[in-house]
């Protein structure tokens, strides 16, 4: 747009040097749309200079005969030339899309649209701002959109080139960095029996009723770290002793314990579990447990 702006300057400039009209004075609709067909004349004429030559030539040549004999009459355009299939015809100087649809309800820019290059700056600046306007949507929007008053040679790929170099397409659509995890432990990946190398975690509390007396339950999750196979213990507070007492049933059904990983994060359970052991505890435990292992 600004560029159509600044080309109205300079019409405007040209024409009348003396004219009073500041930068400021706001451009009517009607100097808008001249500028837009001078630049779109202008890169037609870079692009498609021969085919208009033809096609200026065919109107000269057509001019003597009625309407019937002129529409029959071919035109000499090369045939490979890429607008050869659009039935071109000129209006007002600028190259448009043929076609059959001259009695149909629509806008004159929809049944006819100009021509467009596709290699040209003006057309990728279209078709930017199509895309922009319209929310930086999909390759299927932008084109329907260009259709209402283009026809670019080649649209499908030149859209796809304009939204694969959008900024803000791209910063969109980036995928997020993912944190690479560290290597595993030696005692997840050594094979063992199940339940060799255990954590354990307690969940909870469950209320159970004894007679008229409510009480908390918990339960001790012990999960193998290879196999991630899971054993449930019933753990009757969250004192020390009910621990230990839960670790020996474990032990005595499911073998031999090599190491036992306490999962003592802050706020649960078994971190209040393992605050209450004391040094002592802990070095009782480890003997009793291996008591049992030996056993
Ligand atoms: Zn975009």
């Amino acid at each position: 747009m600004r560029v159509k702006a600044i080309l109205q300057e300079r019409r405007l400039k040209g024409k009348n040097p003396d004219s009073s009209l500041s930068e400021d004075t706001p451009l009517e609709v009607k100097e808008i749309e001249d500028a837009e067909a001078a630049i779109l004349r202008f890169i037609q004429n870079q692009k498609f200079s021969d085919e208009i030559q033809v096609l200026l030539q065919d109107r000269k040549a057509s001019e003597g005969l009625d309407q019937d004999s002129a529409v029959r009459k071919k035109t000499k355009m090369r045939r490979t030339s890429h607008i050869y299939r659009l039935d071109p015809f000129i209006a007002d100087g600028i190259l448009r899309v043929g076609g059959r649809l001259s009695n149909a309800d629509i806008s004159e820019d929809s049944k006819h649209p100009v021509i467009l290059p596709r290699k040209s700056h003006v057309t990728t600046l279209i078709i930017r701002h199509a895309h922009e306007q319209l929310g930086h949507v999909g390759r299927g929007h932008v084109l329907s959109r260009l259709r209402e008053k283009y026809w670019i040679v080649g649209a499908t790929s030149a859209v796809r080139q304009v939204i694969s170099a959008c900024v803000t397409c791209r910063r969109s659509k980036a995928s997020t960095l993912e944190q690479k995890m560290a290597d595993l432990p030696q005692d997840r990946l050594t094979p063992a029996p199940p339940f060799t190398y255990v954590g354990v975690d307690y969940f909870g509390p469950y209320f159970v009723k004894e007679g008229r007396k409510e009480y908390k339950r918990y339960g001790a999750l012990f999960t193998c770290l290879v196999s991630r196979a899971v054993h449930i213990e019933i753990a009757h507070s969250l004192e020390t002793d009910s621990f230990l007492n839960a670790l020996r049933r474990f032990i005595a059904r499911r073998g031999p314990v090599r190491e036992l990983r306490i999962v003592s994060d802050p706020e649960t359970k078994m971190s209040r579990v393992a605050n209450r052991c004391t040094l002592e505890d802990a070095k009782e435990e480890s003997r009793m447990t291996r008591a049992f292992i030996s056993d």
